[in-house]
């Protein structure tokens, strides 16, 4: 199989009570993982299959960019969240929220808008255009940063998958408890790496 799954970075329980391990059982191993099972189906023996899954993503059209968006945005969703998450960012993506955003709560409250609003399925992201401006999309479905020449910086799921078991129909609960466990040492990682796409998954 050219494309697979990389483990959760923590364990299914790790993200309790924010994320049941019901939540996350399902949602790693069952949307995320039909992902790869439906992409790898997609592209056996199509050129497809010797790209990297970034280079899928930015390249291709259709069910194959769905399920491979679909592939990469949960991977690096997963590495939104830590169990010791929360807090606020430090550094040189904190200084570029509070140029860009005016202040981290100025920023964090369109995240949140952007996540709670976005009509049926999709994300919410924080990107970097290639001079390291911020900007918040929302991008329905697999859509990702990566189809708009951007660099995801933090993202939000927020397909009803992503929350239908603990919180039902209440997606702002959802988006609201998201920044307990938000892991900003990976979105400062990711801004600091930016244009620097052989470093970047
Ligand atoms: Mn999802």
């Amino acid at each position: 199989m050219p494309f697979q799954q990389p483990p959760l970075p923590y364990p299914m329980d790790a993200l309790t009570p924010y994320l049941s391990e019901e939540q996350l059982r399902f949602h790693y191993g069952k949307h995320h993982a039909a992902y790869f099972k439906n992409l790898n189906a997609l592209v056996e023996g199509k050129p497809e299959a010797a790209m990297t899954l970034r280079e899928v993503v930015i390249r291709s059209t259709g069910p194959v960019f769905n399920n491979a968006g679909q592939a990469w945005n949960h991977t690096f969703y997963w590495n939104c969240m830590d169990p010791k998450g929360g807090g606020e960012p430090t550094g040189e993506l904190a200084e570029a929220i509070r140029r860009d955003f005016g202040s981290f709560a100025e920023f964090q409250k369109a995240f949140s808008d952007a996540a709670v609003k976005l009509f049926g399925s999709g994300w919410a992201w924080l990107a970097a255009d290639k001079d390291g401006k911020l900007s918040i999309m929302s991008l329905s479905n697999a859509d990702t940063p990566l189809k708009h020449e951007k660099e995801p910086i933090l993202t939000i799921d927020v397909w009803e998958h992503a929350y239908y078991i603990d919180y039902r129909n209440e997606r702002a609960r959802f988006v609201e408890g998201f920044w307990k466990y938000v892991h900003w040492p990976f979105a400062a990682k990711r801004y600091a790496l930016r244009g620097q796409v052989d470093q970047l998954d």
